[in-house]
């Protein structure tokens, strides 16, 4: 290997010597983003945003193909709609940052920053829902959120992020589950297809709810070191906040009566996610469909067949392009192209296309995959449709891996002896028994640093006993360290 392409590689720490360096190492390297100078606050430099961009379009797309609407509500939240709810006050209070004062004067009363709005839009659909001819709404939000978090790392958990926030409000709690349930399933069909990324779907045990929610969902996602991120949330609100903002409509038998809402969210914190499903030592690896760009040609060659060849990559672009594949080109002619190879495996683009003076003479070029580095000579007059190929390829075997993953890294045990004595060296999810109190949970936390990340739909097993108490066990829960 030239020097300068050792230098490059080892820039990057490797994910078993720190994992967390090699995350902060990626993101930087890959040009993702960059500190700011407000605590927790981080810049989405434009190639982390545009993964937040396709994210956005694919799910845009999802809510409104179910009758979901966007909309807009302020970012400021008066004093006064915090306290209408109890649960949701007690929760967030600490999180809260506060305008006090506008234009040199004291405010009459102080302004929340929101750190999510169900109280802001429980007051609109107060003033909106009348009668059931009003319902179900649907809404959502695409807007940035702030909760002042002690502990922040970038995407994962920062200061203020951007989000989605759906907010719905029906006639019963029949509709209103199913919505909170199909919300669940559209989250969990876009994380697991379109960022490759298998999830655990289920449900958080009561004190691991949001703050206001008769019930929480969540997918559950492993990252590389075997923690857990939540990826999304799902939540059942039943008439809490209708109460609270006195959200009435009357009936189809002309009776008054509470509507019964769902809210659910899923933030940036998805682009850590894909980086620590994904990535490996190389750098960054992006599943196709998220992926800014997912082919990067480079030509290649002596200077004197230069000329011909950029010539003939210029065409194969506009090709893929015309077929609407995100396609660059790097024709630089003093970078050399193994510089280039690893930058762009560095950044993680799905599919290398090289073209060399050879190749041109048999009418090929060369697709290299990043996630397996797997070569293909393929024939130029077929390249949309071989590229369609390799990238559908990459996108499943990028799934297939992450899956493969969590599989050799999900672990059951019977006792919280057992836990303890694995922990360390199995990194990973555990399932265990539960038997719903909140002793026995905090009892994991205090002596593992597990918490409890929901209680799957499809546990594989049910457990029989409390990991703890030995008691019989109400729930299956998998455990893991999060972050
Ligand atoms: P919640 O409103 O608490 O249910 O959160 C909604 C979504 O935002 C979930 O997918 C959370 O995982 C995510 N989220 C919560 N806090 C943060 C944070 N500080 N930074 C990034 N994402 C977050």
């Amino acid at each position: 290997m030239a020097k300068e392409d050792k230098q490059f590689v080892t820039e990057i720490t490797s994910q078993s010597e720190d994992f967390s360096r090699w995350y902060i190492d990626v993101i930087k390297k890959a040009d993702l983003m960059d500190y700011s100078p407000v605590r927790g606050c981080i810049v989405f430099k434009p190639d982390g945003y545009e993964i937040w961009e396709h994210i956005q379009q694919d799910l845009d797309r999802r809510f409104k193909e179910t009758g979901h609407r966007n909309a807009y509500f302020p970012l400021f939240i008066p004093e006064s709609f915090f306290q209408k709810e109890k649960d949701h006050v007690e929760g967030f209070n600490p999180e809260l940052p506060w305008v006090t004062e506008a234009a040199g004067e004291k405010l009459e009363e102080r302004l929340a920053i929101r750190p999510t709005s169900e109280t802001m839009i429980g007051h609109m659909y107060e003033r909106w829902i009348q009668s059931y001819r009003d319902l179900p709404v649907l809404i959502n939000q695409w807007a940035n959120v702030v909760r002042w978090e002690k502990r922040t790392l970038p995407f994962l958990r920062t200061s203020e992020f951007l989000w989605q926030e759906g907010h719905t409000a029906h006639e019963n709690e029949a509709e209103a589950r199913e919505e909170t349930m199909k919300i669940l399933d559209i989250y969990r069909d876009f994380v697991e297809n379109f960022l490759a990324i298998p999830v655990i779907v289920g449900q958080k045990t009561p004190s691991e709810k949001f703050a206001g929610a008769l019930d929480t969902f969540s997918i559950e996602a492993m990252m590389k070191d075997g923690r857990a991120v939540q990826a999304g949330t799902s939540h059942y609100l039943g008439t809490n906040f209708a109460k609270a903002f006195d959200i009435k409509y009357l009936n189809r038998e002309n009776v008054q009566e509470f509507v019964h809402t769902t809210s659910w969210g899923v933030s940036t914190r998805l682009i850590g996610a894909l980086i620590m499903v994904h990535g490996d030592d190389r750098g960054l690896a992006l599943p196709p469909k998220v992926a800014p760009k997912q082919v990067m040609i480079i030509p290649i060659g002596p200077p004197k067949t230069r000329d011909e060849v950029v010539g003939r990559a210029d065409e194969l672009f506009a090709q893929l392009k015309k077929a609407g594949i995100r396609v660059g080109i790097d024709d630089r002619a003093d970078v050399r192209p193994g510089w280039k190879f690893n930058e762009y495996e560095m950044r993680g683009i799905p599919v290398r296309l090289e073209i060399g003076p050879r190749d041109m003479e048999n009418g090929v070029c060369v697709l290299v995959s990043r996630i397996s580095g797997e070569k293909k000579v393929v024939q130029q007059d077929q390249l949309v449709e071989e590229v369609t190929a390799m990238l559908d390829q990459v996108q499943q075997e990028m799934y297939d891996r992450a899956l493969a993953f969590r599989e050799s890294h999900f672990y059951s045990v019977d006792t919280l002896d057992e836990m303890k004595a694995n922990i360390e060296e199995q990194r990973g999810f555990t399932l265990a028994g539960w038997c719903g109190s909140e002793a026995c949970e905090d009892a994991v936390k205090q002596e593992t640093g597990a918490t409890s990340r929901n209680i799957p739909f499809d546990p594989q097993v049910e457990k029989e006993l409390c990991l703890v108490c030995g008691q019989k066990a109400n729930h299956t829960v998998v455990f893991a360290r999060a972050y």
